[in-house]
């Protein structure tokens, strides 16, 4: 596979930025060469700077449900550029967009939209301190909630593909009020709450965590945690900004039937733009600016270009059907991928849920904790250059998870298992 135009951009771009990206996950640390520069996406394809083309399972970590460039997204975008790009002022787009999410979704009524995840989980933690006047949070191993200060203390892909536990920078007595235990722990967050419930604002929590591989949570332990949230007054944070409209429309608490106090989104409702959001009910959310003393405020909150590409997005989004499809797909291929590596006896499996998967360099499709993942990334390394060179990209480290869209039709998900078969069989 020729590099060479991606290799000249990455030596230059070593030049501006650190590692020589805007975003550490974008580098290839753990895997071979240089990153690939990205020249243009269309459908569920992307071609890089060397004209290579592939089959795109990153679609930019998510936000892509319905492909590159799809054509109602793109037609909405231009057609309200041509009214400008920022006002500074409410426009109709924010209303239009607040209420496809709200009309459809149980756990809000009200809504805050904000310019990423990272904004939105930040604002949606200083409300649930704001609204109970505690400052201590919990959180859980390998979940990564964006890079906030108070939650960078064991949180998945970005820093353990560097080889770090939090970051530098962080000052101790910011994490000193941030509680961290495992998943799947139901003796560990007892003893938590035993020792800290009065001091605690909210438990946060990836209700479907993909960002230290996928490690899926049984519904009891998540029912278990709003139990013991409700006993004890304290809010329970499920940060959608990966399984919002990704697993269902309204994410994760749809998908497991289970009632968030707060929630926050991203990726999916920006239809490939820079939008997060977070919503509570109307007692949580009265709480904040300018009805009540939570201060949070933005620029460029609730962009009207940016609203017109979530409009779109989530418009298609809402058609009957669109989810249980969007499965269906993904179950198909991983099926097709893991009966292969069953027949050979490849220690290999393909984890998923809705429309997300994860490479596994285990037979066991539960890996429930973040200390149950195999750290040797020698075999993903591998299996990653042997995808490239059968035309498929997936994200450049083992703990991120790939996703599948609309546009993935079937046909392009047999091809793509027949790929991911014959890289398995060069790597075992
Ligand atoms: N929360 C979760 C669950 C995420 O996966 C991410 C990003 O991957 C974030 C928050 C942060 O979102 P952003 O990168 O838009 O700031």
């Amino acid at each position: 596979m020729k590099r060479s135009n991606s290799e000249k951009l990455y030596e230059k771009a070593l030049n501006y930025f650190p590692g020589g990206v805007n975003s550490p996950v974008r580098a290839f640390k753990a895997v071979e060469g240089a990153p690939l520069f990205i020249k243009k996406g269309k459908g569920p394809y992307i071609w890089d700077e060397d004209e290579n083309q592939f089959i795109d399972f990153c679609c930019s970590f998510g936000p892509h449900i319905l492909g590159h460039n799809y054509p109602d997204v793109h037609q909405n975008i231009v057609d309200n550029l041509a009214n400008g790009t920022s006002f500074g002022a409410p426009t109709r787009l924010e209303n239009d967009l607040a209420e496809i999410i709200i009309s459809r979704n149980p756990y809000i009524d009200k809504i805050r939209f904000v310019s990423s995840g990272t904004e939105a989980v930040m604002s949606g933690i200083r409300l649930a301190r704001g609204y109970t006047g505690r400052n201590k949070i919990l959180k859980f191993e390998g979940c990564y909630h964006g890079h906030v200060d108070s939650l960078l203390v064991n949180a998945g892909s970005g820093l353990v593909t560097t080889g770090l536990s939090s970051s530098a920078g962080v000052p101790e007595n910011v994490v000193a009020d941030t509680i961290v235990i495992p998943l799947n722990d139901v003796e560990a967050l007892e003893t938590a709450f035993a020792t800290y419930a009065h001091e605690l604002a909210c438990v946060i929590i990836e209700p479907i965590p993909a960002n230290n591989g996928l490690l899926l949570q049984e519904r009891s332990f998540l029912l278990k945690l709003r139990e013991i949230c409700t006993a004890h007054n304290v809010l329970l944070f499920f940060d959608e900004v990966i399984s919002g409209f990704r697993v269902a429309f309204s994410g994760a608490a749809e998908y497991y039937d289970i009632a968030p106090d707060i929630v926050s989104y991203g990726k999916i409702i920006g239809g490939g733009l820079p939008v997060g959001a977070y919503g509570a009910k109307n007692h949580i959310m009265k709480s904040v600016s300018p009805d009540g003393p939570v201060y949070q405020a933005g620029t460029l909150s609730g962009n009207p270009v940016a609203m017109s590409a979530g409009i779109a997005q989530l418009t298609v989004c809402s058609r009957p059907g669109f989810y249980e499809d969007q499965e269906q797909r993904t179950q198909t291929m991983v099926n097709s991928i893991n009966s292969h590596a069953k027949e050979k006896g490849y220690n290999f499996a393909l984890v998923t849920i809705g429309s997300i998967f994860w490479i596994a360099f285990s037979d066991k499709t539960t890996i429930r904790s973040a200390s149950q993942i195999d750290t040797d990334m020698t075999p993903f390394k591998k299996l990653h250059k042997a995808l490239l060179e059968r035309n498929v990209y997936v994200g450049p480290s083992g703990y991120e998870v790939g996703f599948i869209s609309y546009v993935h039709t079937k046909e392009i998900l047999e091809n793509a298992a027949q790929q991911f078969k014959n890289a398995l069989d060069e790597v075992f």
